[in-house]
């Protein structure tokens, strides 16, 4: 392993300025629950890493005064597990923070770091997508914000250039009667990622029986984790059924593209995908019912 520099930031425009300064030779180090692995394993080799654990405003859950709720890039796993506001609110991303590895690697690893890592199956991507989260970003060249599904570019790939920083996750304003669940297949369970998750958001009208918004997310099923939004569209308006459950889980086999590995087939992936998605969707609107 070559040495490098470690430099503590104390603010978000230091960070950018040591980034700007490196040429592409500094990395952000949140967690290091990944980055380190890479270094030690050889595959990448900066000369200077920057941490971003002392900047106390990438950190952090909270309400706006308009209803929206930001999370911080670099809050821990076991504060968004925890977190009172996003278990009143989306509770599929306490749900996915909590599936990933073990106590000792949530204290550590970022939801930031998570996404950053970009691994298609990383486990708090979905849960981000189905809540329709917003990513907002900062570099030498200004401030700027997107969709998070807009962000994942391919396999540990994302549009971050080499001097950007992600400051946090925005979250619309949550509708009333909404229920929310995260769900994964990982046969060896904790301590590893799973072969394909599920994120589903569901709201019902006030009647409690009309679909009125649904959003489906997969992880482990493409390059990217994405939306299923034939699955979504097949719900909103209707009113609920399992045969609506089922012709919506069938139809998420449009929006993905699963490959073999060692993991899994392609074809156990399939069934994976529609079998989670509808004891996700089912799940998601007893929680709807109740909350
Ligand atoms: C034993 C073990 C079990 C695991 N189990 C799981 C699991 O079940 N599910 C799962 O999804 N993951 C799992 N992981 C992977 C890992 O813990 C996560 O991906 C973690 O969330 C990464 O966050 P971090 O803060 O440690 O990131 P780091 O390792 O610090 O950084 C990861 C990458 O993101 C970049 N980065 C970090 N923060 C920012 C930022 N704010 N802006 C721009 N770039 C940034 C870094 O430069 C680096 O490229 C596991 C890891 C281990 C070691």
């Amino acid at each position: 392993m070559e040495s490098f520099d470690y430099f503590e930031a104390q603010s978000v425009e230091e960070v950018i300025a040591v980034l700007n300064k490196g040429e592409n030779k500094s990395r952000i180090i949140a967690g290091g629950t990944d980055i380190l692995l890479h270094v030690r394993a050889g595959l990448i080799s900066p000369n200077c890493l920057v941490s971003i654990k002392q900047i106390e405003s990438l950190k952090g859950i909270i309400k706006k005064d308009d209803g929206r709720i930001e999370i911080g890039a670099a809050t821990n796993l076991t504060n968004v597990e925890q977190s009172e506001l996003l278990h009143l609110n989306y509770q599929l991303i306490a749900d996915a923070a909590r599936s990933i590895g073990s106590r000792q690697i949530r204290n550590l690893a970022t939801i930031g770091g998570n996404n950053c890592s970009a691994v298609p199956s990383a486990d708090t991507a979905p849960a981000l997508l189905a809540s329709e989260a917003e990513v907002r970003i900062q570099s030498s060249l200004g401030f700027r914000e997107m969709p998070l599904s807009d962000f994942f570019v391919g396999p540990k790939t994302t549009i971050l250039d080499h001097d950007s920083l992600l400051l946090n996750f925005s979250l619309p304003k949550v509708m009333e009667n909404t229920g929310s669940v995260y769900m994964r297949f990982c046969p060896r369970g904790a301590m590893n990622l799973p072969i394909v998750s599920v994120a589903v958001l569901i709201a019902l009208e006030s009647d409690l029986f009309h679909i009125k918004k649904s959003r489906v997310a997969l992880g482990g099923v493409a390059k990217v984790p994405l939306r299923a939004l034939e699955t979504e569209s097949i719900l909103e308006g209707q009113i609920i059924s399992q045969e609506l459950i089922n012709l919506a889980s069938n139809a998420t086999a449009s929006s993905i593209n699963p490959i073999s590995d060692h993991r899994a087939t392609k074809e156990f992936r399939y069934r994976l995908a529609k079998e989670l998605t509808a004891r996700s969707i089912l799940k998601a609107i007893q929680r709807a019912k109740v909350e």
